[in-house]
């Protein structure tokens, strides 16, 4: 007998499959005609026809039977029900935060919070923005300022922190409006905009300090905070021994409250809160949560879904659990990698990024070359997966499209349910894609809506390139 000397030491999942749902691969004919009617937008495509669909991580988990079980015995009493106190008790246990604002989902939290802390024409600064909660900051009368560091927009650094906030960005807003003028700092964890790239709790640190000596407030976005303290565990000095619940609970310390779309980290389908330190804003929420969500002790949630996320929060503390999580993205961005497919380094910690602008060098920005790679993935093999770039960016006050520096396609795993074979047959899809890059044109969008339009805005696709267009393209906006 001969044994290898190097035997590699593999991770594997914390679990193993009790049920499952068929899927299967449609033909190209019913795909080309499936884009068409979406008008090339994955969100408008009908999910009996994708095959792997990583168009998001939200709400796609699978649940435990644990969760199913507190499903079955969820408590749906109108007021008080048993699981907001199950809930409750958790969120505060685990992320520290004294008041529990359930909502129906993350973007319910985002209103809220926005209503009650935003003055009309007050700042918002935040690690760069996501889609959402930058739409509600707005909505409120707000104007958000990107303040994360340069790091982030350059997809090919290899840096750890890439969400980190620019202190210096930050005092030089401060400065120039006065704190008064700071509704407060928003702050995601594994920034979604730059590729799921993590803040580093320095950096949260110091914001902190920053921000109590000048009375403002900061609020996370603790929607995947989870996934954040993996990397915090795994990069940042003097955590490799802490546990992921010790690295979450100090995290948390360093904010006075948080939003969180349970869809994601939270291992649910559906719900969210917001969750506040402070007794009186918490009253002043909790009437808004009335008058738009639906009573405090439920919110937007059903009584069984608040228990499955009890349930779900303490499973995704498990480190097994999210080493599993975060290391099966990385075999993606591996597969990728090993096929010379351009993506967002470092890998993100619930998906990983295709860069279009490398991909695609011929196509401008305002053709969406990320869209079209969605699309183009899409007719490729099934594989559903969703622009992060010009279209999400959307237009500024004066209608103006925001041209942010990223042009990305997201290919995001849902938690617990696809497996690595799954993630072969995407990263050949996407190396077959770019091996036929040269072919592939822009879009024209045909469907503009006046909010969010990613979700909804309709695209032509623009003819092939001409013969040697993608050199002399390339070679001009160099
Ligand atoms: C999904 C998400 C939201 C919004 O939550 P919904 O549950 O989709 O409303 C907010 N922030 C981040 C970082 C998210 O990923």
């Amino acid at each position: 007998m001969r044994i290898i000397d190097n035997i590699p030491n593999s991770w594997c999942e914390p679990w193993k499959i009790k049920t499952i749902e068929h899927i299967s691969l449609s033909t190209r004919e019913e795909r080309e005609a499936a884009l068409e009617a979406a008008g090339w937008n994955t969100f408008l495509l009908p999910s009996r026809l994708v095959f792997i669909d990583l168009l998001t991580d939200s709400g796609t988990n699978a649940m435990s039977d644990e969760q199913w079980a507190a499903i079955m015995t969820g408590d749906e009493a109108y007021a008080g029900s048993k699981d907001f106190e199950r809930l409750e008790a958790v969120v505060q246990e685990v992320y520290g935060y004294k008041h529990l604002i359930p909502t129906h989902q993350g973007r319910g939290a985002e209103h809220i919070l926005s209503q009650t802390l935003i003055r009309k024409g007050q700042y918002v600064p935040g690690n760069m923005y996501f889609t959402t909660t930058k739409f509600h900051q707005e909505y409120a009368g707000g104007i958000f300022e990107d303040v994360i560091v340069d790091e982030a927009f350059d997809p090919n650094l290899e840096f750890p922190f890439k969400g980190n906030i620019d202190i210096d960005k930050l005092d030089a807003l401060v400065k120039r409006v006065g704190p008064e003028q700071i509704a407060y700092v928003s702050l995601e964890t594994n920034v979604n905009m730059c590729g799921g790239q993590p803040i580093s709790m320095a950096n949260a640190r110091a914001l902190h300090e920053y921000c109590s000596k000048r009375g403002i407030l900061v609020m996370l976005d603790a929607t995947r905070a989870v996934e954040n303290c993996y990397f915090i565990k795994t990069r940042e000095p003097g955590y490799a021994d802490k546990s992921i619940a010790d690295i979450l609970h100090e995290l948390c310390g360093y904010t006075d409250g948080c939003t969180i779309s349970g869809k994601k980290d939270c291992l649910v389908n559906i719900g969210g809160f917001l969750a506040l330190r402070d007794d009186k804003l918490a009253l002043r929420a909790r009437e808004l949560l009335v008058a738009f969500e639906g009573l405090q002790t439920y919110g937007g949630m059903a009584g069984r879904d608040m228990g499955a996320m009890a349930v779900g929060i303490l499973e995704s503390l498990h480190y097994d659990y999210i080493r599993a999580r975060v290391e099966q993205v990385a075999y993606l961005g591996k597969r990728l990698d090993s096929f010379g497919v351009p993506i967002v380094r470092p890998y993100g910690g619930h998906a990983i990024y295709l860069n279009a602008k490398q991909i695609l060098p011929h196509v401008p920005q305002e053709k969406y070359p990320a869209q079209r790679i969605a699309g183009e993935l899409y007719l490729e093999a099934g594989v559903r997966s969703m622009e992060r770039g010009i279209v999400s960016a959307g237009r500024d006050h004066d209608g103006n499209e925001y041209k942010p520096a990223l042009e990305l396609v997201r290919l995001t795993l849902p938690r617990r349910v696809y497996t690595q074979s799954h993630l072969d047959v995407v990263s050949e899809a996407c190396a077959r894609v770019c091996k036929r890059a040269d072919s592939i044109n822009g879009l024209k969008m045909v469907h503009e809506p006046g909010s969010l339009r990613f979700f909804q805005a309709r695209f032509e696709p623009l003819g092939v390139p001409a013969p040697g267009a993608k050199k002399a393209m390339a070679a001009a906006s160099r």
